[in-house]
């Protein structure tokens, strides 16, 4: 069955010519993007280009990802329910794990009913579409992440942004669309390029105010940042983060899960979650629910950093240091790596233009020695 790619035909000149140009375009801009072959290890720690670097740019915030009780639920889930789920979970996916992975998450996030997807991308493109469309309107913070644009542009629904964490600006807006018949605001709990925290009360008392419903992006926070007080009737997240796991969820009153389960169409028409990555989570759950030192460590560490590089004081694991320019970024970053790094410059579009940055994200996972060795290292990289 090996394919001799000198047989194969040649593909339409307007093809390659179009993928081409666009890829000129990409490089005039510095923003072409390449793979970096990357193996991670336990203990915070990347080999990249045959060089050993500790990693600095991973999400994996509680190391949960290489603890040996994670990888073994992902192992004994793979050998008792396969490699694989099958089918969707509404043709034959749907296996034991997955029930008991929901009712965790939603005793966890004090509602009545979750309900686990693909992937955090998977549950925002599925879940919005799912409970607005035409005549509706989505206010949403105007930094949030990219499946949220995008499954607000989905719904056909009316898109009004925000200005970040303004919730006097979202008030606003919806004071101007007092007649629709639905209203769904959405941010995400911690922002996962600048690390700061949303408004969560403020944007909880007006959406309540305007009938609006209040959905947050928990991708950044959970097993992190402390519940609010007054927590979302929809709180989606993600499994591949803090969980050190793969796919998503939406924690939501029973009625909404159960509509959901008819009509969100990337819950339908799409394969259910493999085993091994329903089994990682539910071990990552127990640690999350026993181990409260790990689940402080990372923030106590992006203090350590801030406090030493006298940058302003974080508010989660995530702390950026915006330098400007793609090209000052990318220098920065390669002044890291050389000292043995991995801080990835995020460039825009991911961040606005001229806010291109080294985002840096601390672990549990990493040692005292590593941050005292961080921050000599940024000092020297950042030093003109
Ligand atoms: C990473 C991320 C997602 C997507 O989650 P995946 O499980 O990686 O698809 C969604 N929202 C935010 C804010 C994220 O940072």
């Amino acid at each position: 069955m090996n394919f001799d790619p000198r047989q194969s035909r040649p593909a339409p000149a307007s093809l390659l010519a179009f993928a081409k140009d666009k890829l000129d375009a990409l490089d005039a801009a510095t923003r072409r993007r390449r793979f970096s072959p990357t193996t991670r290890k336990p203990a915070g720690e990347a080999a990249r280009d045959g060089r050993q670097l500790v990693s600095f740019s991973c999400n994996d915030y509680l190391g949960l990802s290489h603890d040996p009780r994670v990888v073994r639920a992902a192992q004994d889930a793979a050998a008792a329910y396969g490699a694989g789920a099958g089918a969707s979970r509404l043709v034959t996916g749907d296996y034991p794990l997955l029930h008991q992975l929901e009712r965790r998450l939603a005793a966890l996030k004090g509602t009545e009913s979750a309900l686990v997807f693909g992937s955090g991308m998977l549950t925002n493109i599925g879940v919005i579409p799912a409970l607005i469309g035409e005549g509706g309107v989505i206010v949403m913070d105007e930094l949030s992440h990219s499946c949220i644009h995008s499954g607000a542009r989905l719904s056909g629904a009316q898109v009004e942004i925000f200005s970040h964490n303004d919730a006097a600006h979202a008030q606003d807006i919806l004071s101007r669309h007092m007649d629709a018949p639905r209203k769904l605001v959405i941010t995400e709990t911690v922002f996962s390029m600048d690390g700061d925290r949303a408004p969560l009360d403020a944007l909880y008392e007006i959406s309540r105010q305007h009938d609006a419903w209040l959905m947050t992006d928990d991708a950044h926070g959970f097993g992190l940042a402390d519940m609010p007080a007054n927590p979302a009737p929809l709180q989606m997240g993600t499994l591949s983060k803090s969980l050190g796991s793969y796919g998503g969820y939406l924690c939501a009153p029973e009625p909404v899960v159960d509509l959901l389960t008819s009509r969100a169409r990337t819950l339908i028409y799409s394969t259910a979650l493999p085993p091994a990555s329903a089994g990682a989570a539910l071990a990552a759950l127990d640690i999350i629910e026993s181990e409260p030192e790990r689940c402080a460590r990372p923030l106590n560490l992006a203090r350590r950093f801030t406090r030493a590089l006298d940058l302003p004081g974080p508010q989660s694991a995530i702390a950026p240091i915006i330098l400007g320019t793609e090209e000052r970024a990318l220098e920065a970053s390669a002044a890291l790596s050389e000292r043995g790094f991995l801080v990835i410059a995020i460039r825009p579009p991911t961040v606005p233009v001229g806010a291109a940055r080294l985002r840096f994200t601390f672990s549990a996972s990493h040692t005292d020695d590593d941050v005292e060795r961080l921050i000599e290292a940024t000092r020297k990289a950042l030093a003109p």
